[in-house]
């Protein structure tokens, strides 16, 4: 290790910035934010820098360099433009031995900043030994991506409570304790802005904590069972989107990577589930064609509310969005009727990764005011109005549809839509493999059985399916295929 990573408590204390550039301002700005007291030594400065010396934010001195400017001070940083002068400021503070940084040169430093994350009260310090700033940036980026947005409110929460907790537990207790705060139904909680849920379940933690037998005790057998099983656990929905990783939300990453187990569904993708936590049990759950949908349903909410039962954290990981065409709407009264708390965490639904891989703008000014998801397979009851489906400047996405192509091909025919409407069909939308197919309602029953299209798929219907863009092979073959004559 070249250098310690150190938090260095500077509220009050005076530093001194030599130089007035936009360098200097930018570590002018970071001192302050640690409530430091700044000194800024220059002959000339920055606009923004006079206006806070102005509101006296900072005292600024009209001067060039001298050593006695260091007299008193606590932390010194270089950021003028003449490396003469910043080894002149460097000499200085070491013979006074204070620390100096001299911005972008860790010869003549001290000690250096590294790339901050301040989610504050928890900051998190990236650095590379002064090697590489740009990489520390990088590596700065991949870690904010996994930290919740509302990790300071989650470190207050927690800060407010130690002492309360440090009386109300034995020392034994309080690790395990906070690990289940912090990793458990509070922490989500907190992170999802729900505070008042969370100090609630917070006091039943601390009181079912304090019902456990002594550590002395653990080895013996628990009549009530040990304590840990009478715990609550949660279940996180998450909508998995279309198949492409990278287009999981960052919440939903944050929690696959503190699930204890995974339910997921036969549209959830194996690149998808190389995000959740290595450790986590994988339960797959999905329906298989042609078997029996109510049992496997019913079957996945006994299975959601025994593994929450028993303490642990269950996510839910669902195709797309758990809410569109998901079944999440009933996996919620399921949990709700067993008293299970839950989260929702919402996903791309499959006619958004589609449309867009596919270039397909739902709405766009010209071509379609509205749009409309809808179920492909629900053709027999009355409850779509074809009629509207099949206006012009109106998109609709059929949702598990492939099987049931021809028949809606044929009711939006009859209740009066065009041959010549636009339709695209697209078939493991947003995946390395998707295929686009692009046609109109008198072609596109025709092109899927050319080239075999299979679920999962979209049909989108509207003028704004003449735009689909894909595998530019495929659509000059759709192109020349003849327009066959559409059965049924
Ligand atoms: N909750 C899911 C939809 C589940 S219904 C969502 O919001 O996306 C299953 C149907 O979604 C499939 O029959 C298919 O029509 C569609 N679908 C899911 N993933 C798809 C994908 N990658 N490409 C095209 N269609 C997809």
């Amino acid at each position: 290790m070249d250098y310690l990573p150190i938090f260095i408590q500077l509220r009050g204390a005076p530093a001194v910035v030599v130089g007035g550039g936009n360098v200097a301002l930018r570590k002018v700005d970071v001192l302050l934010k640690a409530g430091a007291r700044v000194t800024v030594i220059a002959p000339k400065l920055h606009d923004e820098l006079r206006a806070m010396a102005v509101r006296g934010q900072l005292d600024y001195v009209a001067l060039e360099f001298h050593p006695h400017h260091l007299d008193g001070t606590s932390l010194v940083i270089a950021a003028t433009d003449s490396r003469t002068v910043n080894a002149a400021v460097s000499a200085a503070a070491q013979a006074r031995r204070l620390p100096i940084n001299v911005v972008d040169d860790p010869e003549l430093s001290t000690f250096i900043f590294p790339a901050i994350i301040d989610r504050s009260p928890v900051v998190v310090a990236v650095g590379s030994s002064g090697n590489s700033p740009v990489l520390a940036r990088r590596v700065r980026q991949q870690i904010e991506a996994l930290l919740p947005a509302r990790l300071g409110a989650l470190a207050r929460f927690v800060g407010d409570r130690r002492k309360d907790v440090q009386k109300a537990l034995p020392p034994e207790h309080r690790r395990p304790f906070w690990e289940r705060i912090i990793g458990g139904i509070v922490g989500t909680r907190v992170l999802a802005g729900d505070e008042t849920e969370a100090s609630a379940k917070f006091l039943d933690e601390l009181a079912a904590t304090n019902r456990l037998p002594e550590p002395a005790d653990l080895g013996t057998p628990n009549p009530e069972g040990s304590g840990e099983e009478a715990r609550l656990g949660e279940v996180y929905l998450i909508g998995a989107g279309p198949g492409d990783p990278d287009l999981l939300t960052l919440r939903a990453v944050q929690l696959l990577q503190q699930a204890d187990v995974i339910l997921y569904d036969r549209l959830v993708s194996d690149a998808v589930l190389d995000r959740a936590r290595r450790d986590a049990q994988r339960v797959f759950v999905g329906k298989e064609t042609g078997g029996d949908h109510h049992a496997t349903q019913a079957r996945i909410h006994e299975l959601l509310v025994q593994y929450a039962k028993r303490g642990l954290r269950v996510a839910r990981l669902k195709g797309g969005d758990p809410f569109i065409f998901g079944r999440g709407g009933e996996e919620i009264e399921a949990l709700n009727a067993a008293g299970v708390p839950y989260v929702v965490v919402p996903g791309i639904t499959a006619a958004l990764g589609a449309a867009a891989s596919a270039s397909i703008p739902l709405t766009h000014r010209r071509l379609a005011q509205s749009v409309t998801f809808a179920a492909g397979h629900a053709l027999d009851d009355d409850t779509l109005d074809w009629r509207s489906l099949g206006l012009p400047h109106h998109t609709v996405v059929f949702y598990m549809g492939v099987a049931q192509m021809p028949r809606i091909v044929t009711r939006l025919k009859e209740a009066g839509a065009s041959p010549d409407h636009p339709a695209a069909l697209i078939e493991r939308g947003s995946l390395a493999d998707q295929r686009v197919l692009r046609g109109t309602l008198g072609t596109i029953v025709e092109l899927a059985r050319i080239h075999d299209v299979q679920p999962p798929a979209l049909l989108i219907v509207g003028e704004v399916a003449s735009l689909a863009k894909g595998d530019n092979e495929l659509i000059a073959a759709v192109e020349a295929a003849p327009h066959a004559p559409v059965a049924g």
